[in-house]
């Protein structure tokens, strides 16, 4: 499977599945646009791809600013054309009843995950419509298919993504655009840890997410990055509109 002669733009490449993505794109082929609301580590992923000798620009971007998305994305598309966008920047937030949530925590996780992703669609989809072609992957999650209890708001925001990710593919399909989205489960990245760092036992809580697990681990960033660099690549051409699932079997059980 490869992405040779593709550019594939990444939000929240600085680190974790959004890093590992980045890197999975660049091994194979593709020119990769790096970007985070933290610009070092932005660049830092994209330097690592050059130094492997791949090729790879990084730009700040905070995906809930839609007017720099579109600042990106049009540079992106009149540089070198964009030929996939990740949105994949996405955040977690404390463990809390929907009673309990703050509404100023409600609200910034809505708009890093729901609205971030609408920015980057909105940016993109005119570029990738007008080329007749393009592949856009949103990160959602299985807490956007599952009751996550005490993680209400990422687990609406999830599932926010996954039906918004089928409107996509339903609108800009006959354009020749395709949309899908990926469903991780628990995967190995500083926003896991954050989540278990919140218990009161977080190794104890890790290790009981564990036992859940039919492969009996958590997934590594760079088993998501394979999903994504399928999804960006011709291999999927006829697959639009899907949320693919990566979880160790979590959601099966
Ligand atoms: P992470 O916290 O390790 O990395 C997230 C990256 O996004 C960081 O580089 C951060 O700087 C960046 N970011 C945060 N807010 C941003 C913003 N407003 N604009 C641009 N960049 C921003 O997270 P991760 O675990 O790699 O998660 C990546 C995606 O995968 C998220 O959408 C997350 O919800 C999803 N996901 C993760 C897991 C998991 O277990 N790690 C499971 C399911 C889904």
């Amino acid at each position: 499977m490869r992405l040779d002669d593709k550019t594939v733009l990444i939000t929240g490449s600085g680190t974790g599945i959004g890093e590992a993505t980045a890197l999975r794109c660049a091994d194979a082929g593709a020119a990769v646009v790096s970007t985070d609301v933290d610009a070092e580590a932005a660049e830092e992923t994209a330097a690592s791809i050059r130094e492997d000798g791949g090729e790879a620009t990084s730009y700040e971007l905070d995906v809930t600013d839609g007017d720099r998305f579109h600042e990106v994305v049009e540079d992106v598309a009149a540089e070198r054309g964009l030929d996939a966008l990740v949105n994949n920047a996405g955040i977690g937030h404390p463990p809390s009843s929907v009673e309990d949530t703050d509404a100023s925590v409600r609200d910034y996780v809505i708009d890093v995950n729901i609205n971030g992703t609408w920015n980057g669609c909105h940016a993109a989809l005119p570029v990738m419509k007008e080329r007749g072609s393009g592949s856009i992957i949103n990160m959602a999650s299985v807490g956007g298919m599952l009751g996550f209890p005490y993680q209400s708001v990422y687990a609406l925001t999830k599932a926010a993504v996954i039906n918004f990710t089928r409107a996509v593919a339903a609108e800009a399909g006959p354009a020749g655009v395709r949309a899908n989205a990926v469903c991780p489960g628990f995967v190995d990245t500083q926003l896991t840890e954050a989540f278990f760092a919140g218990r009161e036992d977080p190794e104890a809580a890790r290790e009981e997410m564990i036992e859940e697990y039919p492969l009996r681990r958590l997934g590594e960033p760079e088993e998501i990055a394979d999903c994504v660099a399928f999804l960006a690549s011709d291999a999927a051409s006829f697959v639009t509109g899907h949320a693919l699932t990566a979880d160790g079997g979590y959601s099966s059980t």
